[in-house]
This record gives C-alpha cells, sequence and structure tokens, in this order.
C-alpha cells in the first residue's frame, strides 16, 4: 500500500490545519517513531529558521517563504510601500492610508499633523498601532497630538474616517492570498474570504470604543453586542465574502472595478518585496490582507497578515477556512512519488545513473537560486547520488508542475520518468480549471514556451502573472516595471466600462473553462482573461457582471482617480 503523506505541526500550529489533513488521509509525524526527515509537510505559526530552509529535501514542504515579513510587519510595509511609492508614483500607490513609523518620523509626522490642523481642524483622526502586535492589540485612534502615548515603536496612520457601513456598521475584508512562488512571482486569491465586522454602530464622537472603531473578531467577541442580532449584520461579527457579493449586488456600484483594484493592492504590495525574496520552491505563503473600503467604495490596505488567523469562532469561519486549507493543500502540489520521501530516492540496482532518472520527476529548471546543500550525512540515501562537490540544488526540485520552461526530451527520455501522476490525495475539491496552458514567448520557438500555472485550484485563482507580458516579466529577473505598468493598463480598461468586453467571447471562455481541464495551447491573453478573481456568489464575475444588461445602462459609480 501507497505510504501516506507526513505532516508536522509546531507547537500553536492550527488545530484546523491538523484536522483538514487528517481528513486527506495524511498521517501526523511522530519524532519517537519517524525518522528526522521523514515529512512532507511543516507547518508553523512563526518563522522557520534559515538552517530549515538549507535543510529543506524534495519532498518536503514549508508554510512560509523566508523573508516574507517585510510586508507583515507594520513597519516594514509602511516603509516598503512608501520607497515604491517614489519609484512608480503615488497615483498607482495610493492604498495605504499615509502612515509614520514612530519615533523615527515624528518630525514629519507633527509637520503633516500641523498641516491638517490647519486645512481641517479637529476633523483629522488617527490611528496609532504597536508595529509588532496583532488582533488590536495597543491600538486607539485620536484627533489631538496630546493623546499620542506610545512607549514602544509605533506606525501612526490616518485613520479612515468615512468607511462604507451596512447598517451603521464599520466592516473590512479579510482576503486571503496564496504566494506559491516567488521566483517565477506565482500569486493565488482566494475566491471566499471574510467581512469582518465591529459589532457597535460606527460613531466619530465615542473614538475610545473599540468595538464600533476595531473589526478585529479577537476584540468584538468579547463585546456586549456580539451575539445580539444586530439589523442586517446578524449574531456575530462575520459574514462570508459571498454574502458580501450579494449585498455589493444590490448597490450601485462598479463591482468589477472595486474587485479589480483589490487585486491591484494585493499584487503591488506583494511586489515590493518579490525581487528581495530568496527563492525556495518548496514553500508556500498564505497570507491575510486587511482591506477597508470607504464610503466612496475605494478599497485602503490596512495590514498584511502573517500567519492568518485559522481558529473557527463561527460559521463563516468553519465555510470559509476548512475549504482555504484543503484547496492550499492542492496547491502545494503533492505528487505520488513525494510519498515514498526518502525512498523514493534509493539507488535502483540496475541503473547506473540512477540519480537523474530519480529525481527527474522533481527537477525544475528555475536558475536565479540559493544554492542549498543536501548533505550526505544527513540522507545518506540521497546523497550517494550525488558525485562529490556536487550539492542537490533545492531549487531545481519540486514545485516541478508550475512554470517551469519546457525542455528538450532528457537522455534518457520521458518515459524513463516514474509515473507520478497528480497525488489525486484524499479530497481534492476541485480539479484546475485549465492549465498548464503553454504560452509561446515572443520571439521564442514554441519548444521554449512557458508554461501558465493553472489559472485555478479549488477556489484559488490565479492573480499574478494575469497577461502575456507578466507571465513573461515574471521569469527571469523580476521586471516589476513593466508588471506595475501592466497592472496600471488593465485597470484603465477596466474603469473605462466594463461594455467594451465583448459578449460571445466572455461567453465562450466560459464554456473553455467549465469543459478544459487539460493540457492546450494558448497563443494570446484570452486564457487569462476568463477567470477574474472575485468572491464566487453570485456566479464569476465574467459572467455574472460583464453580461448583466444593468451594468449596460445604468451609469456606473468608476472611482477612475484612485
Ligand atoms: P492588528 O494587526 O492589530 O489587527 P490592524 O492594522 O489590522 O491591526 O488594525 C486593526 C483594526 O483597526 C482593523 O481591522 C480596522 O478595523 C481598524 N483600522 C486599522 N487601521 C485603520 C485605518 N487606517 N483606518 C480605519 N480603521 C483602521
Amino acid at each position: 500500500m501507497a505510504a501516506s503523506l507526513v505532516f508536522r505541526l509546531h507547537d500553536g500550529a492550527p488545530e484546523l490545519v491538523r484536522e483538514v489533513l487528517l481528513e486527506r488521509g495524511w498521517e501526523e509525524y511522530d519524532g519517537e517513531e519517524q525518522e528526522e526527515e521523514d515529512w512532507n509537510l511543516y507547518w508553523r505559526v512563526s518563522a522557520f529558521r534559515h538552517s530549515e530552509y538549507l535543510k529543506l529535501l524534495p519532498w518536503q514542504r514549508l508554510n512560509h517563504h523566508p523573508k516574507s515579513v517585510g510586508i507583515t510587519r507594520k513597519d516594514y510595509l509602511a516603509r516598503n510601500l512608501r520607497r515604491m511609492r517614489a519609484t512608480f508614483g503615488s497615483s498607482l500607490y495610493n492604498f495605504s492610508p499615509m502612515a509614520f513609523i514612530l519615533p523615527n518620523d515624528y518630525t514629519r509626522f507633527i509637520a503633516e499633523y500641523t498641516k491638517q490642523r490647519l486645512t481641517r481642524g479637529l476633523s483629522g483622526y488617527w490611528i496609532c498601532k504597536p508595529v509588532d502586535l496583532s488582533r488590536g492589540r495597543g491600538i486607539f485612534i485620536f484627533c489631538d497630538i496630546k493623546d499620542l502615548i506610545y512607549d514602544s515603536p509605533v506606525i501612526v496612520q490616518r485613520y479612515i474616517s468615512n468607511p462604507l457601513l451596512i447598517s451603521g456598521y464599520k466592516f473590512d475584508l479579510r482576503i486571503y492570498v496564496c504566494v506559491k512562488s516567488f521566483h517565477p512571482l506565482t500569486v493565488y486569491m482566494h475566491q471566499e474570504g471574510l467581512v469582518r465586522f465591529a459589532t457597535e454602530k460606527y460613531n466619530l464622537s465615542t473614538l475610545d470604543n473599540l468595538y464600533a472603531h476595531l473589526t478585529n473578531t479577537s476584540i468584538n467577541k468579547c463585546g456586549p453586542f456580539y451575539t445580539t442580532n444586530k439589523e442586517r449584520v446578524g449574531q456575530g461579527c462575520k459574514w462570508t465574502m459571498s454574502k458580501f457579493r450579494y449585498f455589493l449586488h444590490s448597490q450601485d456600484v462598479n463591482e468589477l472595478l472595486l474587485w479589480q483594484k483589490i487585486k491591484n493592492i494585493v499584487t503591488l504590495t506583494i511586489l515590493t518585496i518579490a525581487p528581495s525574496v530568496p527563492s525556495s520552491p518548496n514553500c508556500v505563503e498564505l497570507f491575510g490582507f486587511d482591506i477597508l473600503i470607504d464610503s466612496t467604495y475605494k478599497p485602503w490596505l490596512l495590514e498584511v497578515n502573517y500567519s492568518p488567523a485559522l481558529t473557527l469562532d463561527c460559521q463563516a469561519d468553519v465555510a470559509v477556512k476548512k475549504g482555504l486549507i484543503s484547496d492550499l493543500i492542492d496547491l502545494m502540489n503533492y505528487r505520488a512519488i513525494d510519498r515514498l520521501r526518502g525512498r523514493a530516492y534509493q539507488r535502483p540496482k540496475s541503473s547506473k545513473q540512477p540519480c537523474r532518472n530519480a529525481l527527474n520527476p522533481i527537477l525544475g529548471s528555475h536558475s536565479r537560486i540559493t544554492r542549498a546543500k543536501v548533505s550526505r550525512e544527513r540522507h545518506p540515501s540521497l546523497a550517494s547520488y550525488l558525485t562529490d562537490n556536487r550539492a542537490l540544488n533545492l531549487s531545481d526540485v519540486t514545485n516541478h508542475d508550475d512554470t517551469v520552461t519546457e525542455r528538450e526530451p532528457s537522455e534518457e527520455g520521458d518515459s524513463a520518468k516514474p509515473d507520478i501522476s497528480q497525488e489525486g490525495l484524499g479530497s481534492l475539491r476541485s480539479k484546475p480549471a485549465a492549465g498548464p496552458w503553454k504560452l509561446p514567448l515572443e520571439g521564442t520557438r514554441a519548444s521554449h514556451r512557458v508554461a501558465l500555472p493553472p489559472l485555478r485550484v479549488g477556489d484559488f485563482i490565479l492573480t499574478f502573472p494575469f497577461n502575456e507580458a507578466t507571465l513573461e516579466a515574471s521569469q527571469h529577473k523580476l521586471d516589476v516595471k513593466l508588471a506595475v505598468q501592466e497592472l496600471h493598463k488593465l485597470t484603465s480598461q477596466l474603469a473605462s466600462g466594463p461594455s467594451r468586453l465583448d459578449k460571445n467571447k466572455l461567453r465562450r471562455q466560459e464554456e473553455e473553462v467549465k469543459t478544459d481541464e487539460g493540457v492546450r495551447t494558448c497563443d494570446s491573453d484570452e486564457g487569462f482573461e476568463s477567470l477574474f478573481w472575485g468572491p464566487k456568489e453570485p456566479p464569476l464575475l465574467c459572467i455574472g457582471c460583464f453580461l448583466s444588461e444593468k451594468y449596460k445602462s445604468q451609469s456606473i459609480k468608476s472611482d477612475t482617480q484612485n
């Protein structure tokens, strides 16, 4: 019988991860019984040590990339966004509230505070947050500088004082984003997510009422109105994103543009760190993006969460998070061979060159990587294949499925490869809708095509690369400038109105997405257009919105300036 895949949970790792993996037929790692390398997935809430990346073996995955903290600590995020704004202009990087890192930026803050005070009087609001805390801890809102008191590094951010309200309640969106790979940059956004409400009505005259101003569940579930059935919001403090889309549907708003702007925020934020994150193809990262929508329907980035909470507090959590983790496991793309772990790498007695045969199925062709050495002492069965002084390059293995430059058949020929059909582990919630599609790169021969990662895995929708140009831009040294320009172009097109899109083309694309589960060749950007990220209910945006007569006839609130 085939071995099971094995997961290892560090202390404090979410119970939900254990539950989902056990349901899928995985086994939990037992340090007493199993060898040190005998696991496929190691999950930690906090960061891994540098040495843990170096030790990774081909069949192993980690749930964090190194150095992704560049966007998840509030001060690093503020600094990185400021740098990008200086480089690419504030018309694109205008989605995070103005922020100052104190104490360093104190003088600059005072200058801005004074300026606002002169123009707006007492109606300028600020929010102060400790840089390295989460769950609303240590946060307060103030108008008057005399109320700004802090004893550790904080960021002071302009408080978005005109949030979009539902029945008088403030809310923000928790969007789940998976960076499958930083090199080449491959980003998926989950169609489900959460809407997190404050539990008391929004009121600017009670700035110290956290139940009215903060939307953290950890705060609101302790509030006096958490269990009350609140007008439209209901009990508790969460909706699924699908429910929110039904709400949006009832508003006169350009939904497509809103989702595109949120997608832009995610992409532009990830681009701030993408070039500096070392390549680690064995890793994935699940980020939680917190987005606040203001009363003009402009989305703002509040923060990015490292290890977003996976506790199940209510029905909305169950509906969203179980599927999310299951889809994430599918994105990690385990193969039948990964179940065997070290045993897959033992030398077949008859072969003179077993190493390449054994490793072929997991060899990719990423070239810009940190060279990680697999020590012969630590893993003798694998090391025995390595000739003297040759290190196994970890970025050359695993994540072999995606964005691999197609190679000429190897010397051994494809027939030499073991059968590594997609693992089909446990309950695959839904197969990738399409892909990998092969896009020919301009000026290259057909044999050097770049494979487009699956457009969809479960409810994860590919959002970067999003067209042929960005696919190309992501391949070698990430061309951030080009990626930013493409995003700008796309948004301008959307802002000019969905009616420009051809109805029949969209219908055709939707049909293709439904039926196509195999590999096919695509020589334009059409493949990318067929899936537009957005909450899945009501049905896919490309159909549900573009074809809706409502969007042709009504004047659309398009906030094109933002
Ligand atoms: P934490 O990591 O502690 O959750 P956040 O930055 O997410 O910190 O802030 C917590 C909550 O405070 C958010 O969910 C949101 O409701 C509110 N909030 C944060 N920043 C702003 C802002 N600039 N304007 C309006 N509300 C904000």
